[in-house]
This record gives structure tokens, sequence and C-alpha cells, in this order.
């Protein structure tokens, strides 16, 4: 390949976004945009048709990263789904991250139910014993008709089944999940279906997230016609105490940057789940103020 990887940088094309815990990783787009686009909540890619990177800018930006990004040991492959890649071309970008990025301890990427269903199992196997060691799921609701709104593009089982299986090829999940996302009536049937998936998924990490209604996207019309309703600061933190409340996992971290950072709450479960209900509990009756203490209380 011809090209002076130091005057061209890192090729990042539009909006790029990674998970908080990326925040310090080698952030390395090998798609643009999402291969699914549909779901009526999310701006992040309706700017961006889908495509897979060419291997030759991929190189470049690997190159780019071997020189001048030594001290940060994860990658995270953007943009979307980057787990879509057909198995051969992104074993070759494994490959090529181990071979000029040695330094490289994890890579991380997000994944959908779609994505995940097309590889099979041994395939994940080998992506994770070439580096891959951690997804990211956006599972968003546990309830189908929930689902079904938001065109999520599968069903809860399916979510399940797929979340399984990363588990299994030894693959650590993280998942998102949002608060909100059901509008004001279908807000504890989502909470209870939602810790139910989770429940039954049982991944190391999950994120809940309040949904934001943002401009130009399927959800801000609904908002607008007066078809979906936000619950307000109480109602999110009674969807997130029942979320909770159905949340069973093995060993995981249950976190939420709620409304804002009103109530940002950081659980070990098993273990912090009472805990996390006392400080929610406690929130509603209003003996808890703004206060970043919060955090370190649990
Ligand atoms: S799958 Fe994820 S990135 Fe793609 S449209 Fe849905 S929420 Fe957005």
């Amino acid at each position: 390949m011809e090209c002076d990887v130091e005057s061209e940088g890192m090729h990042y094309e539009g909006n790029c976004i990674r998970p908080p815990s990326e925040a310090y990783s080698i952030l390395l787009q090998v798609t643009v945009g999402c291969s699914h686009n549909k779901c009526t909540f999310c701006p992040t890619y309706k700017e961006k048709r889908f495509r897979i990177k060419d291997n030759d800018t991929i190189l470049s930006d690997i190159l780019f990263a071997s020189k001048y990004m030594k001290r940060q040991d994860r990658v995270f492959l953007m943009d979307g789904d980057a787990l879509i890649i057909p198995q051969k071309r992104l074993m070759w970008i494994l490959d090529r991250i181990k071979e000029h990025l040695p330094w490289v301890r994890r890579v991380g990427a997000y994944a959908n139910t779609k994505s995940v269903k097309m590889k099979s199992q041994e395939e994940l196997i080998d992506l994770r014993k070439n580096g891959l060691g951690i997804l990211y799921l956006g599972v968003e609701s546990g309830d189908d008709e929930v689902r079904k709104k938001v065109r999520k593009g599968s069903s809860a089982l399916a979510c399940i089944e797929m979340g399984r299986k990363i588990k299994e090829a030894g693959i650590k999940l993280s998942v998102t999940v949002l608060l909100g996302i059901a509008g004001r009536e279908h807000s504890m049937a989502h909470a209870r279906a939602t810790g139910e998936l989770l429940s039954a998924m049982d991944p190391e990490y999950v994120g809940a997230l309040t949904v934001m209604v943002v401009p130009g996207t399927d959800l801000y019309e609904e908002y607008r016609q007066g078809d979906f309703q936000l619950p307000d600061e109480r109602g999110l933190l009674m969807e997130l105490r029942e979320m909770i409340v159905h949340t069973h996992l093995t060993r995981g971290l249950f976190f939420s940057n709620h409304a804002s950072n009103y109530l940002p709450v950081k659980a070990r479960l098993p273990r912090g789940k009472q805990d996390a209900l006392d400080l929610i509990d406690a929130a509603l009756k209003g003996e808890v103020g703004l206060k970043p203490e919060w955090l370190r209380a649990l």
C-alpha cells in the first residue's frame, strides 16, 4: 500500500461514538454508520450510509496508531455494528492489530442481534481467540411491544439468545437498556420485562441510559404529535427501581447515569442490589440531595 501514514492521520468520517468505558481506547473506524439504522430514537448515524471501510484505509489507521498510540492498550472498532463485517475480513483486521499493535490487550465493538446471528459459535470463538474481548449490545427493552414500536428489528427472545451466544464464546458482554423508551403508560411493564431479559441474558455489564428525544428522529415526531410522553423525573426513578428489582445477575455491574446525572447508580449485583434500591427510595422521598457523594455511598 502506498500512503503517507503520518500526514494522513486517522481517517475518521462523520459523527463517531463509542461507549464511555472505551474513552481511552484507540478508536479504529472500520465501518461507517449502522447496518440497521432504523431505531426510532437513534439519531447517531442518520446521515451515514452503511459501508465497510476498505482494507488500505483500515491498515493506514492501524499503522498510524502503531506510531502514535503506544500507551493505549485497548482498541474499539467503530462505527455501529462492526461485528457485521464478514468473518474473513474481521479476522484480517484483528490479525493486523496483533501484528502492528502488539501491546493491545483487548478489542471491543458494538454488535446487534442480527450481526451476532450471522456468526457461528465457532466464528465467535475464533474472534475471541484473536483478541475480540468485549461486545456492546443495545438491548433497550425486554418488552416485545416496545421493541417492535422502536423498530429494534428483533424479539426479546432472539436478543437473549444472541447475548448468551456472545457469553458462551467467552466474550464479555456489556448491554445498554433505555429508561423512558416505553413512554409513561407502558413504563412499568417495560421495566419488568427488561429486568427479566437481563436476568435471562446475565451480562457482565448493564448500562441504563435515559432516552433522549432528539429532533430529526421518528421518536421526536411522535413526541411532537403527542403520541409519546417521556416519564417525568420521578417516573424515570420508579422505572429504574422496578428494573433493578427484576434484574438478577450472577455477577454483574449495573450502572445508570439517570436523568442527566440526577441520580448516578452503580451497583454490583447481586450484592449491591438493596443499597441501590435504598438509594432510589431515598431519592423518591426527597431525602437525598443532588450530590456526587451519592455515587460513593454505594
Ligand atoms: S442498532 Fe444501534 S446504532 Fe443502529 S439504529 Fe439502532 S440504536 Fe442506532
